[in-house]
């Protein structure tokens, strides 16, 4: 899970969802919003396209970073909050396997009634879970951070090789990225750049950034990738940017998280 940057809607879908919030009316139940909601055909389709530019790498799941996000995940669930169906701070971009699968119904809270699931368009999820690279496992460091482990099932076997893997390709590419720019070939180094920044499961990427000022990186990484990585920001992006997010301008839109890996906090 990475931290997202949530887009604005344009006028005409803010009046919409506006809009059909009202025709909710005061009270409204959980039958109710979902009705509406599966009748709001237009709308879903705009929050879904507005929340795909917003999405990790090729639009994937908000969540698990792996697969497609093809599902509006009310985060605050319909069965709980019918009243916000249509409240565009409460939708984010899932797969169904970890909408309809995993979280369904499920909103865990503390003892003061606040949420115990990180919502990435709200925080930062490094703040909760801290990766372990070589087995692609997540570790929990708060409550909120277990809680989202096991209500998103981040844990589950295939999402923790996909990351292992990740790890693996990553560490290729920057080579790769490297072995380019020392040869003086920063066009090609950019397209590997950019290539990166599509791949699945980039919480991966954004750890290895975040990472890469750490005492003991080199260790873990190899000296040569954390030469790349501490240059990342400075990198030109590719010319070959026919990615999502390209149309947004810059590199956070190529990296589709537009919180992306060029935004990384600074590590702390
Ligand atoms: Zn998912």
């Amino acid at each position: 899970m990475i931290e997202v940057r949530r887009p604005a809607p344009d006028g005409k879908l803010l009046a919409s969802l506006h809009d059909r919030t009202r025709r909710l009316g005061q009270a409204p139940t959980t039958e109710s919003a979902r009705a509406e909601w599966r009748q709001a055909k237009a709308v879903r389709r705009d929050v879904r396209r507005l929340l795909e530019t917003a999405a990790p790498g090729m639009a994937r799941c908000m969540y698990c970073g792996d697969s497609q996000g093809t599902d509006v995940d009310h985060f605050e669930p319909l069965k709980r909050a019918p009243g916000r169906a249509f409240d565009w701070l409460n939708h984010l971009l899932a797969c169904s396997y970890c909408n309809s699968n995993k979280k369904r119904d499920r909103f865990p809270c503390d003892e003061h009634g606040g949420p115990l699931l990180i919502d990435p368009t709200a925080e930062a999820p490094y703040d909760h879970l801290r990766l372990t690279f070589s087995t692609g496992h997540y570790v929990a460091l708060s409550a909120k951070g277990a809680a989202t482990i096991a209500v998103f099932g981040l844990g589950r076997p295939a999402l923790e090789r996909g990351r292992a893997a990740a790890f693996v390709r990553c560490r290729s590419m920057l080579r790769d990225c490297a072995a380019l720019l020392n040869g003086g070939d920063a066009a090609g180094a950019g397209e590997v750049r950019n290539a990166l920044l599509v791949q699945p499961f980039a919480d991966v990427l954004h750890g290895m950034l975040r990472h890469a000022h750490r005492p003991g990186a080199a260790v873990v990484f190899g000296a040569e990738v954390v030469g790349i990585l501490k240059r990342w920001h400075t990198m030109a992006p590719g010319a070959s940017a026919a990615l999502p997010g390209a149309r947004h301008g810059g590199d956070a839109g190529v990296a589709g998280g537009r919180a992306a890996a060029g935004e990384v906090r600074p590590p702390r």
